[in-house]
């Protein structure tokens, strides 16, 4: 099935909107298995409008419209679809019920013009009732050719895609794809990639597509099959396999990311953590807060970036300091344990580095940073060595931090 995308709004054209009902469509065609040829971004014009559907219908089987069903004169989609396809439009019963109660409901009365959003075909049309709205979403199947048109609204697209698009046209396919995550902490892009170049290499049904994403590492497995079940079951032993291979590396599946991992973890260990930081200045715990629920594990975190502060809060001592420098081990073990004495936390985690771009030495160059965990009185203390602008540094620490804690946890260090 040879698919295309066509949003209508005139709001998209000027860029007022973004036109993420086209990226959100683009995912799901591609993981049902659809190909996607082209996505057209047309205003609210009848004569392009009509233009834009009849053009793609001469080179494709599928077309997907977002917009342009509401009640207003310049909402015409359904209108030239319908034109398209020689059908009639007559009211529907339900649609016209949905949309008198939808207005009932908010406390408006229903206006003459909103029982155009239902009019639907006479035949060939399914018609896609909306939870979320007024507009009706419409199926106009006819010799080959389908049309699917969806609301504009984004809370609206996406639920009646999911819920009644989507396994109508998986029931259509032959064929579907499915994809796994595994997402990959501690161990670089090409790194992995070595570590699993003759599994890569191996496969061409599931696919393996290692990349990076937002620094961190990801391996894709990808199986084209009849149905879902099939596909998950040709990815299980390679996905397995690839899990064997890296280990403890291999994070987590899906959708997710370390920060919900590392507090799944606390909260499932009942464990209690505090953190002590320097060069990460809050990104620890910044990232550890996007966890609702993390309340019940995460005590405090504190930016000493002082020596003073480090003194005066952590207790680090004046002779650390001068003898050994605020970043340097011996620092970074006195933060640590100095954080978990006063916060009571079962486990302390702590930062110091230098972050630049200025403060290097050859001693000390820019992107070394020491990371200190202390946990059931016992702390202990890594050098990293980064590259990279500050903010980078910074972000990399911190998710070393929360990498570290991840295996802490799992291992019961
Ligand atoms: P419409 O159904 O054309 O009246 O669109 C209603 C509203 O939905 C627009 O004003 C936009 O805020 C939003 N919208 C329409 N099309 C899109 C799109 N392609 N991507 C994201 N939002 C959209
Ligand atoms: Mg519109």
């Amino acid at each position: 099935m040879k698919a295309e995308i066509i949003a209508v709004g005139t709001e998209l054209l000027l860029g007022d909107i973004l036109n993420t009902n086209a990226q959100f469509l683009a995912q799901e065609l591609a993981s049902l298995g659809i190909e996607v040829y082209y996505q057209t971004v047309v205003g609210d014009n009848p004569q392009r409008l009509e233009d834009t559907i009849f053009h793609a219908f001469s080179r494709a089987d599928l077309i997907i419209t977002t917009g342009g069903l509401g009640p207003t004169e310049d909402d015409l989609t359904k209108e030239t679809a319908a034109k398209y396809f020689g059908e009639k439009l007559v009211p529907d019963k339900k649609a016209l019920e949905q949309i008198e109660h939808f207005f009932r409901r908010i406390g408006r009365t229903m206006t003459e013009n909103n029982i155009k959003q239902a009019m639907v075909p006479e035949h060939n049309g399914v018609v896609l009732y909306n939870e979320n709205g007024t507009a009706p979403g419409i199926i106009i199947e006819k010799n080959g050719k389908m049309i699917v048109m969806l609301p504009g609204p984004p809370k609206e697209t996406v639920p009646m895609f999911l819920q009644q698009v989507k396994p109508y046209l998986a029931q259509k396919q032959e064929v579907t794809f499915v994809s796994r995550i595994l997402r990959v902490a501690g161990v670089g892009e090409s790194a992995m990639e070595t570590l699993v170049k003759d599994l890569i290499d191996a496969q061409t049904n599931p696919t393996i597509a290692p990349y990076a994403k937002d620094g961190e590492a990801i391996l894709r497995v990808t199986a084209k099959a009849k149905n879902e079940a099939e596909a998950n079951r040709l990815i299980d032993p390679v996905a397995e396999a690839l899990k064997e291979r890296l280990g403890i590396a291999v994070y987590a599946e899906g959708e997710t990311d370390l920060e919900s991992v590392v507090a799944e973890l606390l909260l499932q260990k009942k464990a209690t953590l505090a953190v002590a930081e320097s060069c990460t200045g809050g990104m620890i715990a910044s990232r550890l807060v996007e966890f609702p629920g993390i309340s019940r594990v995460l005590l405090e975190g504190c930016v000493t970036y002082s020596n003073e502060a480090k003194m005066r809060r952590l207790g680090v001592k004046a002779e650390t300091l001068e003898k050994y420098g605020a970043v340097s081990p011996e620092t970074a073990k006195e933060m640590a344990e100095g954080m978990a004495r006063t916060s009571g936390a079962d486990i302390a985690l702590a930062t110091t580095g230098i972050a630049g771009p200025d403060g290097g030495t050859a001693e000390k160059p820019v992107g070394l940073v020491y990371i200190a965990l202390t946990h059931k009185g016992q702390t202990k203390v890594h050098e990293y060595r980064y590259a990279g602008k500050r903010n980078k540094i910074r972000e990399r620490a911190a998710y070393q931090a929360l990498d570290w804690l991840r295996k802490a946890l799992i291992y019961e260090e």
